[in-house]
């Protein structure tokens, strides 16, 4: 049964909510979140809102998105948060400039995380994270603040990182943003574990990497000449 929402909902949190639900369909249609694995959320209100616990994609409705506030608590009329309510909070905590997170047991982000490989410039675009690689962050048990710590050191200097054991973890803007990241990284995972059936792939030098970061800030319809 859907969570009825109070009919008082301000525009600005209907539109979030939305923007989460429809964030969430898509990583379902496009293979990213297999047996309801992952969660997405949006900052909002200095909390967020983020998908329930264990439920289907495709059968979410805008009310059972959760507001979780800036000190871990939800409505007792809401959902039940996502069980990694921790990390999406540590995310927002550690990067101020993001405003959506996304998680995901993707398939080869997942391969890499659990043979405890981060993605090295194997390939220019890994810069699309952010840096000169995709770093992997520790195991700890899923929903844990300990598995949360570990976010907030990969993500300082990224906006993506995979967890060991687990997945993958993108931040973007907001969460359309995080939300390409995730498919982003996800193909570069692809890729990579690909190269690497090949042999030893050949890894960009960081002096390389620098100068496509910094090509990167002007690519496309970016703003900076
Ligand atoms: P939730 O359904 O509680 O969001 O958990 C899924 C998950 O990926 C845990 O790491
Ligand atoms: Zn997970």
């Amino acid at each position: 049964m859907p969570v009825n929402l109070p009919k008082t909902i301000p525009d600005e949190e209907a539109e979030i909510r939305s923007r989460v639900l429809h964030a969430a369909r898509t990583l379902a249609t496009r293979g990213l979140s297999p047996n309801r694995s992952g969660n997405i959320s949006a900052r909002y209100a200095g909390g967020m809102l983020i998908t329930p616990s264990g439920m289907a994609y495709d059968e979410l409705r805008e009310g059972d998105i959760v507001f979780v506030s800036p000190d871990g608590r939800a409505a007792s009329n809401s959902r039940k948060p996502s069980s990694e309510w921790h990390f999406h909070l540590a995310a927002y905590h550690a990067r101020p400039d993001r405003g959506g997170v996304v998680h995901t047991h993707s398939m080869y982000a997942t391969v890499l995380a659990c043979a405890h490989k981060p993605i090295p410039a194997f390939h220019y675009m890994v810069a699309v994270a952010g840096g000169t690689d995709i770093p992997l962050v520790p195991y700890a048990t899923f929903g844990t603040p300990e598995l949360a710590a570990h976010v907030t050191v990969g993500l300082a200097h990224r906006d993506a990182c995979l967890m060991a054991n687990h997945g993958l973890i993108a931040i973007g803007a907001d969460v359309d943003k995080a939300l390409e990241l995730a498919t982003e990284v996800e193909t570069l995972a692809e890729q990579y574990v690909k190269v690497l059936s090949l042999g030893p792939p050949h890894v960009l030098p960081d002096a390389e990497m620098r100068v496509v970061l910094e090509k990167f800030k002007s690519y496309g319809q970016n703003a900076q000449k």
